[in-house]
């Protein structure tokens, strides 16, 4: 079986693992201060501070800038439903704003008409762009709207560690950015996350509540607010930190992965069976998702695909179809993109053989159906 993705572990990783559990100081410790100290050099930001999640990482996000109840947050109708629950984990409101088809990322036309029609009851505080599959979301555009509006930004790049735009990093270009470390991203610690800001209040508030709201005192500690445990390992720490110094690399085989499909994927394309995503300069390509044309039923191709060894999946999902799937007309791309998607096998250890049988495959397919 072709698999999606593979985590990219080595030995020396490994090895490093295994050095942590022989020490035994099994929890937050150097490593994951080495850890931390290298994202904030790898991302130019002056604080990164390690969770257990990226959902971790958001809920925190959020709470680090008071956002709760009464409050409302503008979200991407197509992301995981990570974004949301963990807005909704504050107590405050997702609003769905749609998706431009090419980027698959939130658009900044609809936010503004979501703004200038916004009559409340709660109020609207934050921009929470999702940088999907690596895509940076339209940032500058993001920025204007938000200071115009006094608007916070939180940057959801669960997907999107190494993306760029504008000359920073992914992460690095509102309030306060999140990661995921999960398996299915490019850098793994198994599960896990991070949180960058350059604002020192909003990352003690971070360091506070990942650890039971625990602050360090002169002579020691003290509980000086309430707090979760969303602490990352320390072995999980040594694995990432053994991975970073590839990721740049491994971010420039992807990209030419992505345009060996998209050329192996022109003549359906041309054909009108499928569309390919967007490129970007800054485009970190963690997945590879073609949208069909909705005269295909994407979940059989995905199991005609199966059948034929190659794993595939749709890409992510369309929040308001999840609470309502009848409601087709608040976010009608973030649907098309959700029932339409179709990601394939993509990570750094591919080359052009897995590209050739995929997409000769899924061409069979196409014409099949
Ligand atoms: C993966 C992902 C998350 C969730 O990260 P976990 O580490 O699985 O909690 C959130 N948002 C987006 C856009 C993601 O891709």
């Amino acid at each position: 079986m072709i698999k999606l993705s593979k985590p990219n572990i080595s030995e020396s990783g490994i090895e490093a693992v295994c050095e942590i559990l022989r020490s035994g100081d099994l929890v937050h410790g150097a490593a994951s201060e080495n850890f931390e100290a290298a994202l904030c050099d790898y991302l130019k930001v002056k604080h990164a501070l390690l969770v257990s999640s990226g959902t971790a990482a958001l809920h925190l996000a959020l709470l680090s800038l008071n956002i709760g109840k009464g409050d409302a947050v503008l979200a991407p109708d197509f992301t995981f439903p990570a974004t949301f629950n963990a807005i909704r984990l504050t107590g405050a409101t997702p609003v769905v704003v749609d998706v431009s088809p090419e980027t698959y990322c939130i658009d900044p036309e609809q936010i503004e008409k979501i703004i200038t029609a916004w009559a409340g009851p709660e109020k609207l505080k934050a921009i929470l762009p999702v940088h999907e599959f690596g895509q940076v979301a339209p940032m500058r555009e993001i920025q204007g709207i938000a200071r115009e509006n006094n608007l916070k930004i939180i940057e959801d790049a669960a997907c999107a560690l190494g993306a760029a735009a504008l000359g920073k990093r992914a992460g690095s270009l509102g309030a306060i950015g999140c990661f995921s470390f999960h398996p299915r991203k490019t850098l793994t610690t198994g599960e896990g996350g991070a949180v960058v800001t350059d604002d020192p209040e909003l990352a003690n508030a971070v360091r506070e509540l990942r650890n039971h709201g625990i602050s360090k005192t002169s002579n020691g500690i003290t509980f000086s607010g309430y707090g979760l445990n969303y602490r990352l390992t320390q072995f999980q720490a040594a694995l990432g930190l053994s991975q970073l110094s590839n990721l740049d690399s491994w971010i420039s085989k992807r990209r030419s992965l992505a345009s060996l499909y998209r050329q192996a994927l022109k003549g359906l394309e041309a054909n009108g069976f499928l569309l390919c995503p967007a490129d970007s300069n800054g485009h970190s390509w963690q997945t590879f998702m073609v949208v069909l044309d909705s005269r295909f039923d994407r979940d059989e191709v995905i199991r005609r695909m199966r059948e034929r060894g190659i794993e595939s999946n749709l890409g992510a999902q369309s929040q308001t179809w999840l609470s309502n799937p009848q409601d087709n007309i608040a976010a009608p791309i973030g649907h098309r993109l959700y029932r339409s998607g179709l990601a394939l096998p993509f990570c750094e250890s591919y080359g052009p053989e897995t590209v050739d049988l995929v997409t000769s495959n899924l061409t069979e397919v196409l014409y099949e159906s």
